[in-house]
């Protein structure tokens, strides 16, 4: 008899009556809920028509919960907070750089309060907000000038659109580069106006192929520094000095992309050595763009140094007021800077020299003192090790280079065909945790590298939550 009786939803007004969701009022606001329970019950009415539902699945504690669920979901934010344990220090996907305290406590204040953003408080008129930034860039480039935009691929759009439209951009062959996807310089140059002029081959570009291709069409010579590449064995480059004489001879500008770049010689903290801003300032490059979020360990952002009056020329271009960086940039960036001025104390203070710097033995010894945690949570299917490992710094600096650091290697002892689906389902439980745990899988195994591993009592709390399907 009973199945003869027709279901009926409980209607949008009982429901918002009743005190199961009285609190979810409160907390997300009336219209929220009524928007959620409208939802619910539109997605429920076939199942109630067609008799697939029992009365306890719609029942006002049921369907209240399910609505405070949804709504608590949509809540949290998208922007989440992750665990790097790629091994990749400076990853593009991760948002590359972490600020230190000093910047982050300058975009507090530049977020909280109006500031001085394009006016200039010792004469009382309007400002230049690269000026906030170049007292310090010149003192830690040697560069005339500098001005500021969104990211380094900007600063390379808008520094060829200003000094080579229309003209040709001599470069060699070499360094024709794609940097993820949709960065490829032959392309930039055509969006930039600059009518490619390739010269030279992949691996040997000689001064007289640039020589030959100068002409009366001509209007700069660029060189872009091959990041996240690296051609070995039988190559040959010009070397910035000997470019720059070039192309001054002819009344030609040079531009040199240093990609990454670095404003401190990176091998005093036994790193690999990286070209600075200041060395192809002084080769002759007049013109240097790079990036604020890669090694240098800033916010995003592509600095473009050289030259005071191209520099003036690149800042009178209306594209530079569609590129520019906003005051919570610019106030990052200074405080970053700051911190350069004491390079004995940058590895502390600079979160991204501070993980790139960060000894093999500490790391190993942290992989040491979690596995047995680790390896208790997951279980006698996975066999977790603490191993020695090689990790890269990433956004194509120094592609070649590896870090030597150590991981948490997870193996799942089963059989060769389940190895693949058991690495996805423990690699997609770690991504469900509160703070998401990314690492990466290779050779068949999970691979946890620790070196970004700073807020381990975080990461230890969630730790029992993990639950992997088999
Ligand atoms: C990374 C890179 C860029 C792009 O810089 P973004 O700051 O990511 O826009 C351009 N040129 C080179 C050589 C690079 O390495």
């Amino acid at each position: 008899m009973s199945s003869s009786v027709a279901l009926r939803l409980p209607s949008i007004d009982g429901l918002l009556r009743h005190p199961a969701c009285a609190p979810l009022a409160e907390r997300y606001g009336r219209d929220s809920l009524l928007t959620g329970l409208r939802q619910l019950l539109d997605e429920l009415r076939p199942g109630v028509l067609s008799g697939q539902l029992a009365a306890v699945e719609i029942g006002p504690e049921v369907l209240a919960g399910r609505v405070g669920e949804r709504l608590a979901q949509q809540q949290r934010s998208q922007v989440r907070r992750v665990f790097n344990l790629t091994g990749t220090v400076l990853h593009t996907n991760l948002g590359r750089a972490l600020l230190p305290e000093e910047a982050i406590e300058a975009v507090q204040m530049a977020a909280r309060y109006p500031l001085n953003l394009e006016f200039d408080l010792a004469s009382g008129k309007r400002g230049d907000r690269d000026d906030l930034i170049e007292g310090l860039i010149r003192e830690l480039t040697g560069a005339e000038a500098v001005t500021v935009v969104n990211n380094n691929a900007a600063a390379v759009l808008l520094t060829l659109n200003s000094l080579g439209a229309r003209k040709e951009g001599i470069i060699s062959r070499g360094e024709l580069i794609e940097i993820g996807g949709a960065f490829r310089i032959p392309d930039i140059m055509a969006r930039a106006g600059v009518r490619l002029h390739e010269v030279g081959t992949t691996n040997r570009t000689h001064a007289r192929d640039y020589q030959a291709a100068i002409g009366p069409r001509s209007g700069l010579i660029m060189r872009v520094h091959a990041s996240n590449y690296s051609i070995e064995g039988f190559t040959a480059r010009v070397p910035t000095a000997e470019l720059a004489e070039l192309a001054h001879a002819h009344g030609l500008p040079l531009l040199e992309d240093l990609g990454s770049g670095s404003l401190l010689d990176l091998t005093r903290w036994g790193l690999p050595a990286e070209p600075t801003v200041r060395q192809a300032l002084l080769d002759g490059a007049d013109i240097v763009t790079f990036s604020g979020d890669k090694l240098l360990g800033g916010p995003q952002a592509g600095l473009i140094v050289g030259r005071r009056e191209l520099i003036a020329k690149i800042k009178k271009n209306p594209l530079k007021r569609a590129l520019r960086v906003d005051k919570l940039t610019l106030a990052a960036l200074e405080a970053v800077l700051s911190l350069y001025r004491d390079p004995d104390r940058l590895a502390e203070r600079l979160p991204s020299l501070r993980l790139l710097t960060r000894p093999q033995a500490d790391i190993h010894a942290q992989a040491v003192r979690l596995q047995p945690l680790l390896a208790d949570v997951l279980g006698e299917v996975w066999q977790v090790s603490a191993v020695e490992v090689l990790g890269m710094i990433g956004s194509g600096s120094q592609p070649v280079a590896r870090l030597p650091s150590a991981a948490l290697c997870c193996r799942p002892q089963v059989s060769k065909r389940w190895r693949g689906r058991y690495l996805l389902n423990l690699e997609a439980a770690l991504r469900g945790l509160p703070i998401p745990v990314l690492g990466r899988i290779g050779d068949d195994a999970l691979w946890l590298d620790l070196r970004q591993l700073d807020d381990e009592p975080a990461w230890l709390a969630q730790l029992a939550q993990l639950q992997v399907d088999r």
